[in-house]
């Protein structure tokens, strides 16, 4: 494509933001420069490439990608989400605060409570649906505020627009993982963040063949000291992950309304369905947080939550699925179904769970894009025989 993608759409700019031709013979897709080191031509005569931990072409493509569609200013891409997240918590120092989204994914949780914990940084769990609660929290110094919507796996809701005024009047940065909507759906850096993380891994990527990491910031202070610290730590995201990555990427746009078509149906029929006791997903009316997600993001994405009767009904379930596969992560093209207190929350005491909802009976769905009829017709027939 000529001339500056900057000026384009969604889709355009997924296709062909930092991609453009090599030069050397005009290949249309970025290539693999699997190399950890470049020719200087003379002392002092590089052509900006010294080692493959600090710069990497293909890892630059795909950062550039990345922060043209957060609308960043840069981006910078690590081994994995948690990677990611690593390198957001090094702008914080022994001693000071950070005020976290009560129900975050549990790496991050893990990642507070048992590795940071021994640097002094102290996590500050809030119900971040509750503004109240967050302007409380701030009421002490902190450094930054870190918060999901929707939360995993109870898709809670945060009015990121009004925290992000409240943690920059409290002297705080407001950083969002937006892993569970995409950019396509959610830009939180236009609603005031300060940054924002992604797990790759997810929809980015989409195809479940990746693990990777994304930060993408908008201060220049904080872009040079994110390079710096890939450098630095050395958890950089590979060359051919990278190239993964951007090729998941081109088709993202796509990708995320098919997403979303099945996962409304499929939250209609658990809506309705009588073994069900209670459904989490933003895009029913009912959900509360519908209305302020629906003012902060223009589709509600793929991601749900349920609960039936008890564990035995939720394991029973979870062994009749035959499209589904039990599995975790999300945001790959095919779907996903998985048990958050023995899965992906299992790191998080069941006394907390307890705190927070994470109960015996909840079943999560990452809604992929398969046939519709062949996803509800599975569910319906798992639901019945529980
Ligand atoms: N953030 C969210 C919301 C996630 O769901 C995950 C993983 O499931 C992560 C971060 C961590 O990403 P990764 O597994 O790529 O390290």
């Amino acid at each position: 494509m000529k001339g500056d993608p900057k000026s384009r759409g969604f889709s355009t700019r997924a296709i062909h933001a930092g991609q453009s031709p090599e030069p050397v013979t005009g290949a249309v897709a970025v290539p693999i420069f699997q190399t950890s080191t470049y020719v200087h031509e003379g002392l002092g005569k590089s052509k900006g490439f010294d080692y493959a931990r600090t710069q990497n072409p293909t890892r630059t493509a795909l950062e550039q990608n990345v922060a043209s569609l957060e609308g960043g200013l840069r981006g910078h891409a690590y081994a994995s989400g948690m990677a990611a997240i690593s390198a957001l918590m090094t702008l914080v120092r022994a001693d000071e605060r950070v005020v976290l989204s009560r129900n975050v994914y549990g790496g991050t949780y893990r990642l507070l409570v048992q590795v940071l914990d021994r640097w002094r940084i102290h996590p500050v769990w809030v119900d971040t649906t509750d503004l109240d609660a967050i302007r409380a929290a701030l009421r002490e110094p902190a450094r930054l505020v870190i918060v999901e919507s929707p939360t995993n796996p109870l898709m809670e809701i945060t009015d990121l627009r009004a925290v992000a005024t409240l943690a920059h009047e409290a002297g705080a940065l407001l950083a969002v993982d937006n892993t569970f909507l995409s950019p396509y759906f959610q830009r939180p850096l236009e609603l005031g963040a300060d940054a924002v993380v992604h797990s790759t891994t997810k929809f980015l990527n989409g195809h479940s063949d990746s693990i990777g990491g994304v930060l993408v910031s908008t201060r220049p202070e904080d872009a040079d000291w994110f390079a710096f610290v890939q450098k630095s730590v050395g958890a950089i995201l590979s060359p051919f992950d990278c190239f993964l990555t951007m090729r998941g990427i081109k088709t993202l746009a796509v990708r995320m309304e098919r997403h979303e078509r099945n996962a409304h149906a499929v939250a209609r029929l658990l809506d309705e369905h009588p073994k069900v006791a209670r459904v989490f997903y933003p895009g029913l009316p009912s959900f509360p947080g519908h209305e302020i997600h629906a003012r902060q993001a223009s589709g509600f994405g793929a991601m749900i939550a349920f609960e039936v009767a008890d564990f035995e009904s939720a394991r029973r379930l979870l062994d009749r699925l035959e499209v589904w596969s039990l599995a975790e992560s999300l945001g790959g093209v095919e779907s996903l179904a998985c048990h958050p207190a023995t899965m992906t929350h299992a790191s998080i005491p069941k006394e907390r769970r307890k705190e927070l909802g994470v109960s015996d009976e909840l079943v999560r769905f990452s809604v992929g894009i398969e046939d519709q009829a062949d996803l509800l017709g599975d569910l319906e027939r798992g639901l019945q025989e529980i």
